[in-house]
């Protein structure tokens, strides 16, 4: 398995419920380590740019309101396999959906305030932690 890093985001709902630290408990219980982070308001500008992807679709302004409607903590993961096994420890987008003991079911309040973001692929990983962090912020 390769060494491998992935974009992680802590959600408004969760920086809100203070929850954060359950939520990186749980990153380095599988193993992640977190190799740069910080904690920042995102601009409807950053927002609008992370999540240019789903501009189209009919969840996208409300998502861009959410995702600017409070502190976020913003994250580089590293690990073998880091972008599955993220995925793996966040559960699936919709918590409904998710399976047991992930963050996203033990913590997500609804399928938008899903508390976790995290890279679905390597590329979009690079594309996504290039967006937020300089590579001398990035500490392995
Ligand atoms: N989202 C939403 N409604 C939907 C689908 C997604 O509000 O019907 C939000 C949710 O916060 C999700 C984000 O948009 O995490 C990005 O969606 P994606 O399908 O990429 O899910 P993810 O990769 O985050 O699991």
């Amino acid at each position: 398995m390769a060494k491998e890093r992935t974009l992680s985001i802590i959600k408004p709902d969760a920086t809100q419920r203070n929850i954060t630290g359950k939520i990186i408990d749980r990153l380095e219980n599988a193993g992640l380590r977190v190799v740069a982070q910080k904690r920042l308001k995102l601009t409807k500008e950053q927002a609008e740019g992370f999540y240019a992807v789903h501009k189209e679709r009919p969840f996208f302004n409300d998502l861009v309101s959410f995702m600017t409607s409070g502190p976020v903590v913003v994250q580089v993961l590293e690990g073998d396999d880091a972008v599955a096994k993220n995925r793996e420890v966040m559960g699936a987008t919709n918590p409904a959906d998710a399976a047991p003991g992930t963050i996203r079911a033990d913590f997500a309040e609804s399928i938008e305030a899903n508390s976790v973001h995290g890279s679905d692929a390597p590329e979009t990983a690079e594309q996504e932690i290039a967006f937020f962090f300089k590579d001398d912020e990035i500490v392995g």
